[in-house]
């Protein structure tokens, strides 16, 4: 997708993917296949590059430093990855300007476990500082079988109390070279099984504490100098804001965008990376919903059985198909944001085989295709 965006701005892209039929080299015609966390093959990527930058976080910021000292620009710059990289680090960025986030434990070892669980009690929360997403890595402790299960930590885990989170909200942030900011719409976030399953824009959320979404986004991309795109993930416990989660790159909260916003994420992130005026973040519907595809045991449906025409834009990013992966996404874009996410969580059902009916608004002739 912001290869799609830089397209569109006629920016010259190459990807250096891991695997060749990662989505984006199944777009990009000029990608390479290497190691992004060898210092060798990164730097030989890098050159002849203007800019590099990343759309995910699984990176080395030791290796990222040589490759900057060997006068590649990257952006955002190593110095920012470095803050924001792992659980452990956002949340001491967090802790540092005095904002609230869930009381943590960091354990390395069985016996820190053992003390944080002592701590907060069960059931805790113990997620992987490093490499876990949609919700791998994130394990809830239930009771001493839980935590006997881990005779021996193979990394370093943030431990919290389980908490009663009444909603997760999450905003994006998108900072320029020259520090210009543009912040998103407030969005609230619905999960299931520790996955992102849908995002309603904007969130209905009483304007003070709108504000204070962005507000506190806005001073993390400062504080990180970041350049591009911010995500920040919120837990709403108690009526109390608390910051859960940093990502320094385009997110799966704001793919919405595309089709609801003035100027997408992707094309924002491009803007900023490559020193260009960002463009505006507003967006140009009443309201917006974005439903994950996750695949279940089949094969997904193919879309011209579906046939979804707008409001409803389905996007699929082409890979393989494995229970619990994400695999594409679902746009509705409208007035009613709980009619548009229930056509959009059924189209994405559709999808997956989970559901055969044709929403409700839809023309029961299915030859109609589908309809917000
Ligand atoms: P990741 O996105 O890296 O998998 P998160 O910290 O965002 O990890 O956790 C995924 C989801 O799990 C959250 O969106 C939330 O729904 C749930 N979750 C995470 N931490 C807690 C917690 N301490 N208490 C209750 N639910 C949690």
């Amino acid at each position: 997708m912001l290869y799609q965006a830089a397209m569109d701005l006629n920016v010259k892209v190459r990807i250096l993917t891991g695997d060749a039929n990662s989505a984006a080299a199944q777009v990009c015609p000029d990608y390479v296949v290497d190691d992004w966390n060898n210092e060798t093959a990164l730097r030989r990527f890098a050159t002849g590059c203007e800019v590099v930058t990343f759309d995910h976080e699984l990176v080395d910021t030791r290796v990222l430093r040589s490759v900057e000292a060997g006068r590649c620009t990257l952006r955002p710059a190593a110095s920012s990855m470095q803050k924001v990289l792992d659980k452990a680090s956002q949340r001491r960025l967090v802790r540092e300007l005095h904002m609230p986030t869930p009381d943590y434990l960091l354990a390395s070892d069985r016996d820190a476990l053992q003390a944080a669980v002592l701590r907060f009690g069960y059931p805790a929360v113990m997620k992987a500082t490093r490499g876990g997403y949609d919700g791998r890595g994130v394990h809830v402790l239930s009771g001493d079988e839980d935590l006997n299960a881990w005779s021996d930590l193979p990394s370093e885990w943030l431990v919290e109390p389980l908490l009663p989170i009444e909603r997760e909200l999450a905003v994006q942030v998108v900072r320029g070279v020259d520090g210009e900011l543009r912040t998103y719409p407030v969005v609230e976030t619905y999960q299931s099984g520790g996955i992102c399953r849908s995002v309603v824009a904007p969130a209905i959320v009483p304007p003070e504490l709108a504000d204070t979404v962005r507000r506190f986004a806005e001073a993390i991309a400062e504080s990180c100098g970041i350049v591009g795109v911010l995500a920040v993930e919120f837990f709403v416990v108690g009526g109390e804001l608390m910051v859960n989660e940093l990502a320094p790159r385009v997110h799966n909260t704001a793919h919405y965008t595309v089709e609801a916003c003035a100027v997408s994420q992707f094309e924002n992130h491009v803007r900023a990376v490559l020193g260009w005026p960002l463009g505006p973040t507003d967006l140009v519907v009443p309201a917006a919903v974005m439903t994950n595809v996750i695949a279940g045991p089949d094969p997904l449906r193919p879309l011209s059985e579906i046939r979804p025409f707008p409001p409803v834009r389905v996007h699929l990013y082409g890979k393989q198909t494995r229970a619990g992966r994400k695999v594409g996404h679902v746009t509705a874009c409208g007035d009613d944001a709980a009619r548009l996410r229930q056509t959009a969580d059924r189209v994405a059902a559709m999808l997956v085989g989970e559901s055969e009916a044709v929403p409700s608004g839809a023309p029961s002739d299915r030859s109609q295709g589908v309809r917000a």
